[in-house]
């Protein structure tokens, strides 16, 4: 009689964490056969060369590509049933072919790291603290003596349902403390798992605002695409209320027992942010982001995957987080550059919201101030629904703009004496000032006066920044740091200059300016402490007059209310970046940072110091505002051939032998040719060209672009010369990427 086999395919075709592009066969081994249903999804161990690796089964198949005496059984299945939905395994099966990236390398980036080291997929339990009956009765005042567990029992006492260790955290509570409650058996102890034990918010949900015309108008409108493929670019001024907006239809997708994402950008979840989500919902919000430890993101994955999170915020890599009920995905600063990760697997989280989205029918909500000039373009050709907030929530008021000359004045540590005015007017009114430069540090050169000597970077091309608080001279590009020095290197004079300020030398001067007023300086040297910024922004509210001194970190995000003048020190810096997309940028930030005036009653004026006050940029951006500015230059792109009207590729080099860096490239180069000209493709191709910072780290950077208004072909390229690359020789000493859709082309 013939053996019923569970899985009658006799191979599998598995995903390993390895940099080349393909899936491997595998046998399968005759006893699992007759004993498991194999299934994709599935985590398996497989030889590979010498070792033994994990996989995870993406195909099972009747046929094998090679020699079946020579496919190789596998090892051992890790898992019971598949730990990645089929839904998962589609969008990282769409994303390898369209970012040319090894599948095996998105498998596994799509998995939380503790499931990639072959962590089961089941949810932890933990201890939590309920009263005893002895608890429930006792004095407390017979705990005075030992304040710690008075405390405790206290928190006890306020949580009926039990006591969890995140409460406890949040409260500072030690098990220490607990275990001593325990031994006089005033709380019991009971193992939960961790999943059944959703925590409700014990506050009372906070009453929403009622929403202005604008508002009301634009929920209606999403409300009614929810649960169908839909995509809205949200196109509303700083504080026209799209978190409000946000926040609504978020309500309404809970109320249908459905699932949500938010993806924000890298350092846009403030805890301002966080804490307006978690007062209005008693649901609970699965927050997935870096500075959490691999097992609280394991149990925040599996709490989406299980369906009963409702909540999902998170970074662009949440994209790939299993979420079954799906029915909405907000993506807030959708123009924002960390949505692309800018190395290994180069993908773009908007692009991946949308096809998830379109692959379960759920709807997708880009919103921004300042939307991405590719989203314009779609929702100018009608591809995305175009919603438009114009008014500020509220009763306040849009600021209004001002271009300062700086040509022939004199400057007073950086600032003009009609800037200076202005901030002194503003901070006699008891209001605050918000300074922006986005160059942190205390100057950008350091440099001898007597023979013109400067201070580079070792491992790169560039000039090393002064920081002088921490008495270091630091590279902004490899991280790179050396003691400040105050004698040239060259000719030993003593007469070492600084060129140029950062904000580090801003706040120490307009401390210095304004003495009595608070000078506060946000920017990433400021903040690196996990809870510095939490007490910068308190004392920012704690204070009537200030002086905020920030980078780009102040753009995001933040709400200060007090805050009724905005300073951009240098309005000129994005105009002549070698980037094509520099301006975009630069404006994006301008409007963004400008957005923090007059956030409350009280009205807001922004000041651009620049030397190019009639540049046509400039004043657009200043008297027009962004939208019409972002028209502009589309038109522009449209004349010179630029993305979104034509496709973008690059291929870049690293090494640190500069030639076989350039020679891989130039090889990509000629093979490229070849192939457009046999199939006349209408493709492009530029370079090898040197990056702008040619030697970054120690190595040295080439890149070749593509271009192209059709992608088919573009795309059919890319993969004959991603294919021809993992067979090269050179590429043992040079490593490359393959760069769809380029945000940065230098
Ligand atoms: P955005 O996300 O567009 O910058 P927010 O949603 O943060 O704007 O709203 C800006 C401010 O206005 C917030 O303090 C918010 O609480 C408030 N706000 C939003 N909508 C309303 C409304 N309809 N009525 C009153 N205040 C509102
Ligand atoms: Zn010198
Ligand atoms: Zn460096």
């Amino acid at each position: 009689m013939q053996e019923r086999l569970l899985t009658p395919e006799p191979y599998v075709k598995v995903a390993l964490p390895v940099p080349m592009r393909t899936l491997f066969e595998y046998k399968v081994p005759k006893a699992i056969a007759l004993r498991h249903q194999l299934l994709p999804g599935m985590r398996l161990k497989v030889p590979f060369g010498k070792q033994t690796r994990l996989g995870i089964i993406v195909e099972l198949c009747h046929q094998t590509e090679w020699d079946p005496e020579h496919v190789k059984p596998f090892t051992s299945l890790h898992d019971e049933s598949p730990i990645m939905p089929t839904a998962i395994m589609d969008l990282c099966n769409w994303a390898s072919r369209y970012y040319h990236h090894p599948i095996g390398e998105v498998f596994f980036h799509a998995l939380p790291a503790l499931l990639r080291k072959g962590e089961s997929d089941t949810f932890r339990s933990e201890t939590w603290w309920l009263l005893t009956e002895l608890g429930q009765k006792i004095d407390l005042s017979e705990l005075k003596r030992a304040p710690k567990q008075l405390a405790f029992l206290n928190t006890v006492n306020t949580h009926p349902n039990g006591l969890s260790p995140h409460i406890m955290r949040l409260h500072d509570l030690q098990n220490t403390t607990a275990k001593a409650l325990e031994e006089k058996g005033l709380i019991q102890r009971e193992l939960r798992h961790f999943s059944k034990n959703v925590e409700h918010h014990g506050h009372q949900k906070q009453v929403p605002p009622t929403l202005n015309n604008e508002q009301a108008s634009a929920v209606n409108k999403l409300v009614q695409s929810l649960g169908r493929f839909n995509v809205a670019l949200l196109d509303g001024i700083t504080g026209s209320g799209k978190t409000e907006v946000y926040l609504r239809l978020i309500e309404t997708v809970i109320k249908q027992d459905q699932q949500v994402f938010l993806l924000v950008p890298e350092i846009g979840l403030t805890p301002q942010t966080l804490k307006r989500f978690e007062d209005r919902f008693t649901t609970d919000i699965v927050l997935l982001h870096s500075n959490m430890t691999d097992r609280e993101r394991l149990d925040g994955w599996l709490m989406a995957r299980s369906g009963k999170a409702k909540v999902i915020i998170g970074t662009r890599s949440s994209i790939f987080v299993p979420a079954p009920y799906l029915s909405l995905i907000i993506l807030d600063e959708e123009h924002d550059a960390s949505y692309k990760q800018q190395d290994g697997f180069r993908f773009h989280a908007r692009d991946l919201a949308l096809i998830r989205a379109k692959s379960v029918n759920a709807s997708v909500i880009l919103g921004s101030a300042t939307p991405s000039y590719e989203s314009l373009h779609n929702a100018a050709q009608n591809k995305f629904q175009w919603i438009k907030l114009r008014q500020r929530a509220g009763s306040a008021i849009i600021p209004s703009m001002e271009r300062i000359d700086l040509r022939g004045k004199t400057l007073v540590k950086g600032f003009c004496e009609t800037t200076l005015e202005q901030i002194n007017t503003h901070l006699k009114r008891k209001e605050q000032v918000l300074i922006f430069l986005n160059r942190r540090g205390y100057a950008p050169t350091l440099m001898c006066h007597d023979c013109g000597w400067i201070a580079t970077c070792q491992n790169c091309d560039v000039n090393l920044t002064v920081h002088k608080r921490a008495n270091k001279l630091h590279c902004h590009h490899c991280g790179h740091h050396e003691p400040l020095i105050n004698q040239c290197a060259e000719c030993h004079s003593h007469e070492i200059v600084t060129i140029g300020e950062g904000t580090e030398q801003v706040e120490t001067q307009l401390a210095h300016l304004f003495k009595d007023t608070p000078v506060l300086r946000i920017d990433r040297d400021s903040t690196s402490r996990k809870e510095s910024l939490n007490n910068i922004t308190q004392k920012i509210h704690e204070h009537d007059k200030a002086i905020l001194v920030g980078t780009q970190m102040l753009a995001k995000g933040h709400h200060f209310p007090n805050v009724t003048l905005v300073v951009v020190m240098d309005a000129d810096v994005g105009l002549f970046s070698s980037d094509f997309r520099g301006m975009e940028r630069t404006a994006q930030l301008i409007t963004q940072v400008a957005g923090r005036a007059g956030r409350a009653s009280k009205p807001g004026h922004v000041l651009l110091q620049t030397y190019h006050p009639e540049n046509p940029a400039i004043e657009s951006l200043c008297t027009l505002g962004y939208e019409y500015f972002a028209t502009q230059g589309l038109q522009e792109r449209k004349t010179l051939g630029l993305p979104p009207y034509l496709h973008q590729v690059l291929i870049r080099s690293e090494s640190v032998d500069e030639q076989q860096s350039y020679l891989l490239l130039e090889q990509v180069r000629l093979e490229a040719e070849h192939v457009i000209h046999h199939f006349n493709y209408p493709i492009q191709v530029m370079g090898p060209y040197s990056a702008i910072i040619v030697r970054k780290a120690g190595q040295h950077r080439y890149i070749v672009t593509f271009k192209s208004e059709n992608r088919a072909p573009l795309h059919q390229l890319i993969s004959q010369l991603a294919k021809s690359l993992e067979q090269n020789p050179l590429t043992r000493k040079v490593r490359y990427a393959i760069d769809v859709d380029p945000l940065e082309t230098y």
